[in-house]
């Protein structure tokens, strides 16, 4: 049964940048190679019970009772990233992040079911629309396999809940009804699960909105199915260009030649790469298992997007790292290599406040003359500001005058602009009315009043 008997590093790998091709776990070594690299064979073949993972490794006693529990999250693994598991080491970063365990079991203090508030953002059902120009539209429950950590494992996996054609015809229509979204990011669950009419009508719908201008898909099956990105699929997703993709790798290891292969055919497609990362404690929190992850995805193309926090959902506790682990991460990518191998790090902040950028500090002072800085080395240097900088006219700005109104979501932009002065909490201008609630009088008057009394 045992593919390798070498002990895993702890969260890392003897991987080089590339990986090679995934091997195959010897229940599925008389599998024919039509068989095996067709991703309907692979889909029919998951792993999800004890019985059947097995087959496969070693089951430790804390795995078993993660499978055991009565409500655990879905459990699906595909033969082909099964294949990627270290049968004999439950510490295997491929492993970790699809077998449960115990630890998946125990709830922590700040862990939210919908943690970024995606419902409360949602003005019709599955339809996230958290920014000023842009909507998250979900499609689809279902993944190739499932992420322990999964952000949305309040509805990923759950048969019960799957979006219908009403549902599509809704979002669709609530993005054709507001003008502001030029970005439309599809995702789910995975939404290159869904039969390629469904997926390419739902394409075609979006790009017949004249202000929407790029699509966006979020998706990890080049890395848990890469059979599946075949000439079919890519010949379909280039009719809808200006299409991105996200795609969610999280170790060196995942970037098997099959996975390079897929993004390889994306890549030509002329489908602009990025990743998404998660932050995961045990599997992705070392500066060095990163650098071999950033520098294999930028070989296939793939541009490092994001290091994701990992977010507070019930079940990931234990994958989650202190924010100190990823500022360190990024500390040892910026400068140590290529600036575009370089993710920005964020917290995709609880109670729906978006993305928030984060990351080591290079301005160590500023006065009006100068800024001082530090670089990757630790070299201090200044940079003098000008001493006759004219400032930019907005009025004389065509830019600014085609500028699109953000309702109430300027922000600090909006503060540096002049718009407004003050950003204020919820109920603050009530708190502070407190003074005339208790009929304030001004010193000298109530002075002068109790010595008349
Ligand atoms: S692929 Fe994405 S949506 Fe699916 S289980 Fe993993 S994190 Fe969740």
């Amino acid at each position: 049964m045992s593919k390798s008997t070498e002990p895993e590093e702890p969260g890392g790998s003897a991987a080089p940048t590339l990986a090679p091709g995934a091997p195959r776990a010897p229940i599925w070594a008389a599998v024919s190679p039509q068989e095996w690299n067709d991703w309907r064979w692979q889909l029919m073949h998951r792993l999800s019970s004890a019985g059947e993972l097995r087959q496969v490794i070693r089951l430790t006693p804390e795995e078993e009772e993660g499978i055991a529990a009565e409500q655990h999250f879905r459990i699906d693994v595909t033969p082909y990233f099964a294949s990627l598991m270290n049968p004999d080491d439950p510490t295997c970063p491929i492993r970790r992040q699809v077998i449960p365990t115990r630890r998946e079991l125990i709830g922590f203090q700040a862990a939210m079911v919908d943690s970024l508030s995606e419902e409360a953002h949602s003005p019709v059902p599955g339809l996230v629309h958290r920014y000023p120009d842009r909507v998250l539209m979900l499609v689809t429950t279902q993944c190739a396999s499932y992420c322990r950590y999964c952000t949305r494992s309040r509805i990923v996996g759950d048969p019960h809940v799957q979006f219908s054609r009403q549902h599509y015809a809704t979002q669709i229509e609530y993005i054709a009804n507001t003008p502001a979204v030029r970005d439309v990011l599809v995702s789910g669950g995975d939404p290159l699960m869904l039969p390629l009419p469904i997926l390419e009508n739902l394409l075609q719908r979006l790009r017949d909105i004249p202000h929407v201008q790029v699509l966006r898909i979020g998706t990890r099956i080049p890395i848990f199915l890469p059979q599946r990105i075949d000439t079919e699929m890519v010949a379909m997703l280039r009719r809808y260009h200006p299409l991105w993709m996200n795609v969610h790798i999280n170790h060196p290891r995942e970037m098997t030649a099959e996975a390079f292969a897929a993004c390889t055919r994306l890549a030509d497609a002329g489908i602009p790469l990025g990743c998404q990362t998660v932050l995961l404690a045990g599997i992705n929190d070392c500066p060095n298992v990163m650098k071999e992850l950033v520098h294999a995805l930028v070989r296939a193309r793939v541009r490092p997007y994001y290091l994701y926090q990992c977010d507070l959902v019930p079940g990931a506790g234990h994958f989650r790292t202190p924010v100190g682990k990823g500022i360190e991460i990024i500390e040892a990518l910026r400068g140590h290599t290529s600036g575009f191998a370089v993710p920005t790090y964020v917290i995709d902040a609880p109670g729906g406040g978006g993305k928030v950028p984060i990351g080591p500090q290079y301005l160590i002072s500023q006065s009006d003359r100068r800024v001082v800085l530090r670089n990757f080395e630790g070299f201090i240097t200044t940079y003098s500001e000008p001493e006759d900088y004219a400032p930019h006219d907005p009025s004389r700005c065509p830019a600014c005058q085609r500028r699109l109104d953000e309702e109430g979501q300027e922000g600090v932009v909006g503060l540096l602009a002049g718009e407004r002065i003050t950003i204020a909490p919820e109920g603050f201008e009530r708190i502070h009315q407190r003074l005339t609630r208790i009929r304030w009088r001004p010193i000298k008057k109530a002075l002068a009043e109790e010595g008349e009394a």
